[in-house]
């Protein structure tokens, strides 16, 4: 890796800060691509900037005063800024030094960029995130466009300037270009077919761009080539794992098949009964995801690998019996199930649900969860590995590594975004593996280990926050995707509202009105404060207090937390389910897959702090009846008021968040959430694929960028259909820098 050492001016102290933000190369500051350009086209004169106000802006101005106002709490420096349009623009900076509040000269120009507010009839840029002084004036001239780097808080506290920083880009990149690091590593073929720019040529037009558009084709070269190399190294993977799986179960599926076609059958087993007894008819998108799934475990057709398909469905469209049909099948074909979800909330509740449809049968389910009693836990662990347990239902404990199986044939992982790709792994492998227990625990369970042949598992994962099918690919792999995208009949829409916490003594008597009146019940649901479950616990407990004391005295409040033992939080749960609360004041642990039909009004505080995805899952824990349901989301105060003297960066939260929230109020649809949801927060971060370590994307994005995410990875797979070891000259390139990519990881391709 080559280093820094070539930049000017670099001091260890910002040498550390940068290292901190994650420049430790030449690498990667070159391609440290800027995300916005100041783009002397799009400068707003200061007499428009009321109509942009809330908006970012990039503006020019001479200084006409500057002043340091000494204020009650922080002192404050405004400068003046005016331009020929006759505006004018405060710039204000808090814990300003005297001194630098002096370098504003009255007649110096400046360029300066931000979210711009207005306060006590002054429009104002409080705290600008970019600022820079036009040393000469024809510097910025019509046309020009100025990287701006995204330089962090710590990086600008070290004394990193925008300016500073664009000469280290400039030095880097012409360093980069000597040591051949910006050689062109795709073949030549793709750039041809894609229209692609050489890859030199596109670094230097990100950073020194001439023109919006050569600025695009700039950037989608660089993320072309980020992703087809991410889906290079999948393409390989995908080869590999097909090549190394070994017993595949052929289940016979053809009772169930038939029973979904409508045939009367003359000895039908647990899956047809169960079907036949449900209270409700399945739909169509139900069935036809059922039948896919079938269709995997049969293995029809000579297939030699494993199912490993994603059902996703919008919350409430009734995943959980599709998939307790499907594990009926294994079990009737001599199989046993792990049914793993991420919360103990969640998983007592499929463990409830699951009992209550299966109990005149003879199926045998039991719930392995962290907060068990040592007798209970031995009880399990001896039922799951003895093979009388047919469905075992859990959290994360199902992976331990005391948890043996007799013969694991079926496993579904619900909510499976909520777990890295290490846990979806290991409960997989938890088939081909015998239990893993020391002499002590052997002797305690005396458990009786006697594995057939291990099998590779059936896999069903399934989610609510849908992803187009490429995507999944990319993330997760090989898979297929079942979607059922219609609701049971006779839901009726959830009615979503955004107030503000001032609007609480109505919300509170909408609330009351509709227990009172209809007897339906109400979650009150407050957000994660910190990454503590502590905070957020005491968050509830106070408003449980307070709210049984006050405004909702005269009703039954019930209180779930984080915080609480297992059986307390599952205690809770079930008195509201039982209708012993009209209210339940719940941190999120009830944020996903939580059933209970009476409830009718879902109340979410802070919801500004919440991801969307969450959200959809929260409001999705009403509307599961019949009756009109609604979602209240309450922003906090300071979202709404538009007094105060807002920061460029506070404006730019708040923005965000409301339009954020917006969206929620605008749609129901699982799918546009979820995207416009990966828009706001980053692909990353939804997916768990930061989990993955193996997707690391600086310019591209895999959600907006569909086009290039398809593209790439049909590309992929024809480069390596061609040449798979990537051996051929026209390819030498491209696995050079496949290997220096991938160089930590495992061979893919059998270097040498
Ligand atoms: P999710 O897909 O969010 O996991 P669930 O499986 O929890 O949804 O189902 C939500 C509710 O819908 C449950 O109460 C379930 O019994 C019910 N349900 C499932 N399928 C149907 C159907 N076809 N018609 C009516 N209700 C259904
Ligand atoms: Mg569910």
């Amino acid at each position: 890796m080559n280093s820094l050492r070539h930049l000017k001016g670099l001091t260890p102290k910002k040498a550390e800060a940068l290292a901190n933000a994650g420049f430790e190369t030449l690498e990667d500051i070159v391609f440290h691509v800027p995300g916005r350009y100041l783009d002397a086209r799009q400068l707003v004169p200061l007499a428009d900037l009321r109509k942009h106000l809330r908006q970012p802006v990039s503006v020019r101005g001479k200084v006409i005063s500057a002043r340091l106002i000494p204020g009650y709490r922080r002192a404050r420096a405004e400068i003046a800024l005016q331009d020929e349009s006759g505006g004018a623009l405060q710039l204000v900076f808090f814990d300003f030094p005297d001194w630098r509040a002096k370098q504003f000269k009255k007649d110096e120009e400046y360029l300066a960029a931000g979210y711009a507010g207005e306060f006590r009839g002054v429009v104002q840029i409080v705290q600008p995130p970019f600022i820079e002084r036009l040393e000469k004036p024809e510097e910025f001239v019509r046309g020009q466009m100025l990287p701006l780097y995204y330089l962090s808080p710590a990086l600008r506290k070290a004394g990193i300037r925008d300016k500073q920083f664009r000469e280290w880009v400039d030095a880097s990149i012409e360093e980069a270009g000597h040591l051949g690091i910006l050689v062109e590593n795709l073949p030549q073929e793709l750039l041809d077919r894609e229209h692609l720019m050489p890859r030199a040529e596109a670094i230097h037009e990100a950073h020194h761009p001439n023109s919006p558009e050569r600025v695009e084709r700039a950037r989608r070269r660089l993320k072309y080539e980020e992703v087809f190399f991410m889906q290079l190294r999948l393409a390989l993977e995908r080869q590999r794992v097909r090549q190394t799986v070994k017993n595949v179960v052929k289940y016979d599926v053809s009772r169930l098949l038939a029973a979904l076609q409508g045939k009367t059958l003359s000895d039908p087993g647990v899956a047809e009964g169960v079907l036949a007894s449900l209270p409700y008819k399945l739909t169509n998108d139900q069935i036809k995801s059922l039948r896919e799934i079938l269709h995997d475990m049969s293995k029809e057709g000579g297939r030699t690998y494993p199912m490993n398909r994603l059902l996703q469905g919008d919350v409430g469209s009734g995943k959980t019996i599709v998939a307790l049909l499907a594990m009926l099948v294994a079990i009737e074909n001599g199989y046993q199930c792990a049914f793993m979800a991420p919360t103990e909330v969640l998983a007592a509740q499929h463990f409830d649900t699951l009992s209550r449809i299966l109990k005149d049968t003879i199926v045998h389910t039991t719930l392995l969860i962290g907060g068990q009693g040592k007798r209970e836990r031995k009880n399990v662990l001896e039922a799951i590995a003895s093979g009388e347990t047919h469905i075992v239902v859990g959290t994360h404990a199902l992976i331990q590594k005391s948890v043996a199986f007799h013969r694991l044939g079926f496993v579904v992982t619900d909510e499976q975004h909520r777990f890295g790709v290490a846990q979806r792994k290991a409960i997989v492998d938890k088939a081909a593996t015998t239990a893993n227990l020391d002499e002590f625990e052997r002797e305690l369970f005396r458990i009786q280990i006697h594995s057939p042949t291990p099998v590779t598992p059936d896999v069903l994962l399934m989610t609510a926050t849908p992803i187009p099918r490429t995507l999944a690919l990319t993330l997760y792999g090989d898979m297929e995707v079942s979607t059922i995208r219609e609701l049971p009949a006779g839901r009726r829409p959830i009615k979503t509202m955004l107030f503000f916490e001032h609007d609480h003594p109505q919300i509170y008597k909408a609330a009351l009105r509709r227990i009172e009146q209809k007897g339906e019940q109400i979650f009150i649901v407050y957000p994660l404060r910190e990454k503590s479950q502590k905070v957020d616990s005491e968050a509830a407990e106070k408003a449980f207090e307070q709210l049984k004391a006050g405004a909702l005295k005269q009703v039954r409040v019930g209180l779930v937390h984080g915080k609480m033992p297992s059986s307390e939080k599952q205690d809770a749960m079930r008195r509201f389910r039982e209708k012993e609360f009209d209210v339940l004041i719940a941190t999120t642990v009830i944020e996903v897959g939580v059933d209970v039909p009476n409830a009718t009004v879902m109340i979410i505080e802070h919801a500004e702090r919440f991801g969307l995805a969450q959200l959809h899952q929260l409001r999705g824990r009403v509307g599961r009846g019949s009756a009109d349901s609604a979602c209240v989301l309450v922003a906090s105060e300071k979202l709404d008021s538009s007094e105060g003297m807002l920061t460029s960066d506070e404006i730019e939260q708040s923005s965000l968040a409301l339009e954020r929230l917006h969206t929620l109020v605008a749609t129901s649809d699982g799918f546009e959430i979820a995207k416009a949801d990966m828009q706001f927060r980053g692909t990353g971060e939804i997916l768990g694929q930061k989990q993955s370590g193996r997707v690391m994307l600086k310019i591209a994005n895999l959600t907006t960028d569909t086009d290039i995410v398809e593209q790439t990875f049909r590309d992929a797979e024809h480069v390596i259909a061609a040449d798979p070891q990537l051996r051929t000259p026209a390819n030498h390139a491209t696995r050079e820098e496949f290997l220096r990519l991938f160089r930590d990881e495992e061979s893919f391709l059998h270097v040498g």
